[in-house]
């Protein structure tokens, strides 16, 4: 048996969406913003005028988006604060600092991104130069969620600017307050003929969605992306859909319990656990199971004191509703600790779960809140077996001091990306692209991608003229044909 606590493994096609599509509709907006209305027609139209061509004018769009960051760096972690209850220092790291340091790598290698890149010519088609050579796609739709709500909105829009396209940039409603801030500023700071933001929600989504983009950048719930890929089907449009899952950590027995502990415990109550790649259950061999729960109790008091509800490192949940779903999802198991919530400030409380049952639907669907179920495994392998049975996660934990453990893990499972001793730090390195496979979405992003994602390398092989072998033309001889086989 592979797994104590979970016998049977839930269904692995279920989809892993914190974010039914119902509940969207919480706060629409009766009357759709007037500028929705033929927009990505509107916005064709400047990008065909060539405003967003300039090397100067892109580096200028960014350098306003990190001005307009810096001069309200107050509004908008207030505005954090007040959607998500966001701790200053997390808001500013995860929301502020992490879109100036990829605005800044894309302020520094702009040239360098956007230039032509040669490649090698074939012998038959010589005397030729090839390369490909960067352009823009067009006018790009980026649809945020509220969990992250300025870094996942800003992040996107400054690489398709960088990549020299128009961009509509669509805010999270569920961030009500963030969006707000977000719609008074961009206008303020950047160019409104080809930067523009729309706030609202599904029917001004749906509005924008009936339009012809050339790209659309999604992130968000699995249920709402396959509503955006099958509008975007309609025009051929290329997507980018960034969504979740249930991203597992696995514990082994020779990991350092005390460090997977501290760092899992960061990684899950890091925004109360409403982080795309938060650990969303541990997998523990049994053996360090009883270490592990002690010091993941131990991180807790040492990150949130005895009351996390008074300290003002921990978060709250987005919506009434998110608190209420969370809460359905306690009877999935035994409560270690935690538990405890307030409706007056939608808290819920850094939370261990024991004896989780498999089939309940805190197995079933991402937890996306502060919830961390705890199963033992007897071995790597039945971890293994257990991750390999689900959905592809977005992200994947390892903890384990044997490298052959490590590789192990590596080598048969699969998710969008994967932390070994950590959680979540592998989306802060630009060298590493961030995206899912599978239920966990389609294409990636950050550092070089951020503006490559919004790019068309255009082939272009180039031909001399001053010579004119007359090789590969007609008539075929025997010559021509036995000459043309020594090359192709
Ligand atoms: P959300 O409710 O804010 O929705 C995301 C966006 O979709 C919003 O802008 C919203 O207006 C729009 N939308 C909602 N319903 C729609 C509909 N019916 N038609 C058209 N548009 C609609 O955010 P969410 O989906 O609750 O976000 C949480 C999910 O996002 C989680 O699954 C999480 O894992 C995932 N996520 C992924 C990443 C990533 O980078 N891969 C990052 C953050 C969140």
């Amino acid at each position: 048996m592979a797994l104590t606590e979970n016998p049977a493994p839930s269904s692995p096609s279920s989809p892993a969406s914190a974010t039914p599509p119902a509940p969207t509709t919480t706060s629409p907006v009766a009357v759709a913003d007037p500028r929705i209305g033929g927009l990505a027609d509107r916005l064709r139209a400047t990008y065909r005028s060539g405003l967003t061509r300039p090397l100067n004018w892109r580096r200028r769009q960014l350098q306003q988006m990190r001005r307009m960051l810096v001069d309200h760096e107050d509004e908008f972690l207030d505005a954090l604060a007040t959607d998500l209850g966001k701790p200053r220092t997390e808001g500013y790291l995860t929301d502020i600092a992490f879109v100036l340091s990829e605005i800044d790598e894309m302020a520094k290698h702009l040239e360098k991104w956007n230039r032509p890149e040669k490649v090698s010519s074939p012998m038959v088609t010589q005397p030729a130069k090839s390369w490909l050579q960067p352009e823009p796609l067009g006018v790009v739709l980026v649809i945020a969620p509220w969990n992250y709500p300025v870094q996942l909105l800003l992040v996107p829009a400054a690489g398709a600017i960088a990549a020299g396209n128009a961009v509509v940039l669509k805010p999270s409603e569920v961030s009500a307050a963030t969006s707000a801030v977000l719609a008074r500023l961009i206008p303020q700071y950047l160019d409104d003929a080809a930067v523009v933001c729309i706030e609202g929600a599904v029917p001004e989504t749906t509005a924008l969605l009936a339009q012809r983009w050339d790209h659309i950048f999604y992130t968000g719930n699995g249920t709402v992306g396959r509503v955006v890929a099958r509008a975007a089907a309609e025009h051929l449009t290329p997507v980018t859909l960034e969504l979740g899952g249930k991203s597992p950590a696995i514990v082994d027995a020779s990991a350092n319990v005390r460090v997977a502990a501290r760092r899992i415990a960061w990684g899950k109550w890091l925004n109360a656990g409403q982080t795309c790649v938060a650990p969303d259950y541990v997998l523990v061999h049994r053996s360090v199971r009883d270490a592990l729960l002690e010091h993941l109790q131990a991180a807790v008091r040492d990150f949130y004191g005895d009351d996390p509800q008074r300290s003002d490192s921990y978060g709250r949940i987005v919506s009434d509703r998110h608190l209420d779903r969370l809460r359905s999802l306690l009877s999935g198991g035994t409560v270690l600790f935690g538990g405890e919530s307030d409706d007056t400030e939608r808290y819920l409380a850094p939370t261990v779960l024991v004896d989780v049952d498999g089939d309940s639907p805190l197995m079933a669907e991402e937890i996306f809140g502060p919830l961390l179920p705890v199963l033992t495994v007897e071995s790597v392998q039945d971890a293994i077996d257990f991750v390999d049975q689900r959905d592809h996660p977005l992200a994947l934990y390892v903890f384990a001091e044997d490298r052959v453990v490590v590789d192990d893990v590596l080598a048969h499972t699969t998710a969008g990306g994967v932390t070994v001793n950590g959680t979540i730090v592998h989306l802060t390195n630009p060298e590493l692209p961030f995206g899912g496979v599978g239920e966990s979405g389609m294409g990636s992003y950050h550092g070089r991608d951020t503006v490559r994602v919004f790019q068309h390398l255009k082939p272009v092989l180039a031909r001399s003229t001053r010579v004119d072998p007359s090789i590969a033309y007609p008539p075929y001889t025997d010559r021509k044909s036995k000459l043309l086989r020594r090359f192709v």
